[in-house]
């Protein structure tokens, strides 16, 4: 099963995609993890895109698909994976269908996590991350609904979208993911 996770930050995203991956056996492709980690590890892109997340600011497209084109690329994510964090922009979607459609592995299913602002900002103030800091919160949201929320018009036109409601406990929005993914599932067995 190939996936997409959208939800903007603070929804939860994270967590559930933890739980999607380990239920459903997939590779997980968070973005934001692999440039945290080039941060951390003071390359240069990791130095270049610390300018941007530290802001709030989204990573200009064409660093965030060398590295999204060359991790899809590898053996491991022939058993399917959820892509968390990515694409953010619409650049970002039509440039992974274009790579989807070449290897003619299309996309099964685009989840949205779904989740009042209001709820979003008590979560993410109490996270203590270090771009979890008021501004860079308020400054992240707003590339969310400028930036990313286009996409789920995108994958709507597509048939791909389904919403989930990201009130809740950990096990009930869980349930709801399953809810959408068994009969999925089986599906993508079958075409094997
Ligand atoms: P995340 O952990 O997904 O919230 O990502 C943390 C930060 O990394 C974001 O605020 C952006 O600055 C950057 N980032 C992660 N994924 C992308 C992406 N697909 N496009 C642009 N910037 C990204």
């Amino acid at each position: 099963m190939r996936m997409v996770f959208i939800g903007p930050p603070g929804a939860g995203k994270g967590t559930q995609a933890a739980l999607v991956v380990k239920t459903y056996g997939l590779v997980h492709l968070s973005t934001g993890d692999m440039l945290r980690a080039a941060r951390d590890a003071k390359t240069e892109v990791g130095q270049l895109a610390d300018q941007y997340m530290s802001a709030g600011q989204l990573v200009p497209d064409a660093i965030i698909l060398a590295i999204v084109q060359e991790r899809l690329a590898a053996d491991d994510c022939r058993r399917g994976y959820l892509l968390d964090g990515f694409p953010r922009t619409l650049a970002q979607a039509e440039a992974l269908d274009r790579i989807l459609a070449d290897a003619k592995t299309p996309l099964d299913v685009v989840l949205e996590l779904r989740v009042p602002d209001e709820e979003l900002f008590r979560r993410l103030s109490g996270r203590g991350r270090s771009d979890d800091q008021p501004e860079v919160i308020r400054q992240r949201l707003v590339a969310y609904r400028q930036q990313t929320e286009p996409l789920l018009d995108y994958y709507q036109r597509r048939s791909l979208l389904k919403t989930i409601d990201g009130l809740g406990t950990v096990e009930e929005i869980f349930q709801r993911i399953q809810q959408v993914l068994n009969p999925l599932q089986s599906k993508s067995v079958e075409d094997r």
